[in-house]
């Protein structure tokens, strides 16, 4: 079964920045995406915070969009990003979000990875966003897709915008940190814009064919 536009969709994520730049990329009719905030007050209770527990990006979203899904009797998306470092074998990776501990803070991330990199020279300090998008119905999983930002970890912190590592992220052949862009330079070359992208034609695609659920 495949979603039509009959039900909104919900945006499975409480993160503020995410919501930001799904709405920028994932245009759709007005009142047809969805935060949970727009549900809160309708349901009898709070939004999901699911134990992200997977080995894989994937399966992390595949765990939150079925969650809020199922919270809200609504087709969910949820967002699950990794930020692969090489000279750290490819962490922090899935656990981006708590490298430095349960409650860690984005400087506490960012102060981490430039502790592990400290020495690191320049020319092998490459790391990569990967982003995947799941679209559940409860849970049965609608679309996936992944899309990757390649890259490099600078030595400072440079930039007011953005969240998470982007002060120390500068993508492949630009010179700005992601927090140094503007909203609409980060989405047009990043893992999150290109992945939305891909799921807006895909959905797109599935929708004008599709049945309803
Ligand atoms: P999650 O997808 O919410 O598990 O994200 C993992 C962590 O990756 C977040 O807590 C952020 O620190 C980081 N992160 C996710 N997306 C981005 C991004 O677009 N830029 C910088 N950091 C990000």
């Amino acid at each position: 079964m495949i979603p039509s536009l009959q039900r909104p969709l919900l945006i499975a994520s409480g993160n503020p920045h995410k919501h930001d730049e799904i709405f920028r990329e994932l245009i759709l009719e007005e009142g047809t995406l969805l935060r949970p905030a727009d549900l809160e007050s309708k349901l009898a209770t709070a939004p999901p915070d699911p134990i992200e527990d997977g080995e894989t990006l994937l399966e992390n979203a595949l765990i939150k969009a079925s969650a809020f899904s199922r919270w809200s009797s609504l087709p969910a998306l949820a967002d699950d990003t990794g930020l692969m470092v090489d000279a750290l074998d490819g962490a922090p990776g899935v656990y981006a979000a708590r490298w430095a501990g349960e409650n860690a803070t984005y400087q506490d991330n960012v102060t981490r990875l430039l502790k592990e990199l400290g020495g690191v020279p320049e020319d092998q300090r490459g790391a990569e966003f990967r982003c995947v998008l799941a679209l559940c119905d409860a849970d049965q999983v609608i679309l996936t897709v992944e899309e990757k930002c390649p890259g490099f970890i600078i030595e400072e912190p440079r930039g007011e915008g953005g969240f998470g590592y982007d002060p120390v992220f500068v993508p492949l052949g630009e010179t700005l940190t992601f927090a140094e862009m503007t909203a609409d330079q980060k989405n047009a070359i990043s893992h999150r814009g290109l992945a939305v992208r891909r799921f807006a034609q895909l959905f797109r695609e599935l929708t004008a064919t599709g049945d309803s659920c």
